[in-house]
C-alpha cells in the first residue's frame, strides 16, 4: 500500500508507470501475508517490484511503449515474471520504455517520455528508463528490465541504481517482445548489488520455452557477495578512455579505480582493438534483426489495426504507418535495407565478421583478466530533447555498452559518484560468460 500511494503522489510527475496493478499487487501482498504467517516464505515474499512493458504480464496490458500495441492484453505471464511471482513477488505495474526497446532516453515511448527522478528536465536514459527511474524515485524495490546494446545499465547509470545485464542465454527470454534476438537479454534493476543477486536468482535458469536460454547450473549469487577480491584482476581497456569522456565521468572512475586498487585487485592495462566498430556493426545487426521481428506487427496478429477498408496491403499499410513512431520507422528501413539482397553481403554478412572480431578481443582479455573496468556512458544523463534530433549521437551514447552485447558476455552498472552539478555517475564491471557471480562480488565490495 506504501509503495502504490508513493506510485500515485509521484508518476504525474515522472511518468515511470505506464500501468499500476493496484488489484494484482494487493491480492499478491494479501497472499504474502498469509505465506510469511504460516512460515512458508519464498525468497522475494512480499517484495514490490514492476517490470519494463515489454514483459508479458497475464491479463495485463502489453505495450513494448507502442502505439500499436496500446491495446494488447498479454495472455499469458513471460518466464522472468512468472518466476518472480513464484518466489512470492508482489508486482506493482508495467514500466515505461523506449518503443520497443529502440533508444537510449526513453525519449521514443508513444507513452511521453519518463523523466530522471534527480533533475525532471533530464532524461533517465533507455530503454529500460522506467525501470531505472522506479527503482530511484523508490516506487518499487527493484524491477526488471532488458538489455540490447546497454538499456539496463546506461539508464542505472543516469539513475544511480544499480542494473545488470546478464549473459547472453542465462535468463530466458520467452514471453519478451523480441527487439533484436540475438542480444536482448533479461536483467534486474536495484538498489544495491545484493538486491541484484537475489533477482537474479529468481529469474536465472534453463527454459525449455527459449531454445537460447543455457542449461548450466545457476550459481548461489548471495554466497559470492561474500568472498574477498584480493588478488583480482581488473583490466582497463584503452580504447573505453578516450577523447570526448566527461571531466567528471573519467574523475568518478578513476576514483573508483583507485578503490580497488586498496582492496588489494590488480589494475592491468588491456586492450580491445576492435572497439572502434562496436556501434555501427550493432546498429546493422540490431536493426536487421528487428525488421525481421517486428514484421509480425501487421494489424492481424497483435494489438492494433487500422483498416482503411481497401484491402489487405493497405490495411498492413495503414496500421504500420499509423502504429510505429519514427525510430522504429527508421530502424524497420535500415534493417530491411542490411538484409535486402545485393546488400546483404556488405552490411549484414561484414557485421557478422566484425561481432566475432569483438567477441574475440574479449576472449583474449579474459586470458589476462578477471573483470574489465570501464565508464557506462560517456556523459551524465543529459537534457530531455537534446540528442533528439540527431539519431547519430543518440545511437554513440551507448558506445561503452554494445559491445558486451555483442560480445554476449555479462556487465554491471554501479553507482560510482556525482557530477559536478550532482547527477550519478555510473561504473561498468565485465565479466566472463557466465561468471555473474565475479561482478557481483566485484560490485558488492564497491558498494
Ligand atoms: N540504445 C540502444 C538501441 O537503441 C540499446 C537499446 C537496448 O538495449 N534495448 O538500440
Amino acid at each position: 500500500e506504501a509503495y502504490l500511494r508513493r506510485i500515485e503522489a509521484t508518476n504525474a510527475r515522472l511518468n515511470s508507470y505506464l500501468s499500476i496493478c493496484s488489484e494484482l499487487a494487493l491480492s499478491q501482498a494479501q497472499t504474502a501475508d498469509e505465506r510469511l504467517a504460516a512460515g512458508e516464505a519464498a525468497p522475494l515474499t512480499g517484495i514490490p517490484l514492476a517490470v519494463k512493458d515489454i514483459f508479458n504480464l497475464e491479463q495485463t496490458r502489453t505495450t513494448a511503449g507502442s502505439r500499436l500495441l496500446d491495446n494488447y492484453v498479454a495472455p499469458y505471464d513471460a518466464t522472468a515474471v512468472a518466476r518472480l511471482k513464484e518466489n512470492g513477488a508482489v508486482l506493482l505495474g508495467k514500466l515505461n520504455m523506449d518503443e520497443f526497446a529502440m533508444g537510449s532516453s526513453n525519449e521514443n515511448s508513444a507513452f511521453g517520455p519518463c523523466r530522471n527522478p534527480w533533475d525532471p528536465e533530464r532524461v533517465p536514459g533507455g530503454s529500460s528508463g522506467g525501470s531505472a527511474a522506479a527503482v530511484a524515485a523508490r516506487q518499487a524495490v527493484a524491477t526488471l528490465g532488458t538489455d540490447t546494446g546497454g538499456s539496463i545499465r546506461q539508464p542505472a547509470a543516469h539513475c544511480g541504481v544499480v542494473g545488470l545485464k546478464p549473459t547472453y542465454g542465462r535468463v530466458s527470454r520467452y514471453g519478451v517482445i523480441a527487439y533484436a534476438s540475438s542480444l536482448d537479454q533479461v536483467g534486474p534493476v536495484a538498489r544495491t548489488v545484493e538486491d541484484c543477486a537475489l533477482l537474479l536468482q529468481a529469474i536465472a535458469g534453463h527454459d525449455h520455452r527459449d531454445s537460447t536460454s543455457i542449461d548450466c547450473p545457476v550459481p548461489d549469487y548471495s554466497a559470492a557477495l561474500q568472498q574477498k577480491i584480493e588478488g583480482l584482476k581488473i583490466g582497463l581497456p584503452r580504447e573505453y578512455f578516450i577523447e570526448g569522456l566527461d571531466a567528471d565521468v573519467q574523475k568518478a572512475i578513476e576514483a573508483a579505480i583507485e578503490v580497488y586498487r586498496g582492496l588489494g585487485a590488480e589494475i592491468v592495462d588491456i586492450s580491445l582493438p576492435h572497439t572502434d566498430y562496436a556501434v555501427a556493426c550493432y546498429y546493422l545487426i540490431a536493426t536487421a534483426e528487428a525488421s525481421s521481428n517486428l514484421a509480425r506487427y501487421d494489424g492481424v496478429r497483435y494489438g492494433r489495426r487500422v483498416d482503411p477498408g481497401k484491402g489487405l496491403i493497405d490495411m498492413y499499410c495503414a496500421t504500420r504507418t499509423q502504429g510505429f513512431g519514427t525510430e522504429v520507422k527508421r530502424r524497420i528501413m535500415l534493417g530491411t535495407y542490411a538484409l535486402s539482397s545485393g546488400y546483404y553481403d556488405a552490411y549484414y554478412l561484414k557485421a557478422q565478421k566484425v561481432r566475432t572480431l569483438i567477441r574475440d578481443d574479449f576472449v583474449r582479455a579474459f586470458e589476462q583478466v578477471d573483470l574489465i573496468l570501464t565508464p557506462v556512458a560517456p556523459t551524465p544523463a543529459f537534457g530531455l530533447g537534446e540528442k533528439l534530433d540527431d539519431p547519430l549521437q543518440m545511437y554513440l551514447s551507448d558506445i561503452f555498452t554494445i559491445p558486451v552485447n555483442l560480445a554476449g558476455t555479462c556487465g554491471l552498472s554501479l553507482p560510482c559518484g556525482f557530477s559536478t552539478a550532482g547527477l550519478p555517475i555510473g561504473l561498468q564491471l565485465i565479466g566472463r560468460p557466465f561468471a555473474e557471480q565475479s561482478l557481483l562480488r566485484a560490485g558488492h565490495a564497491f558498494q
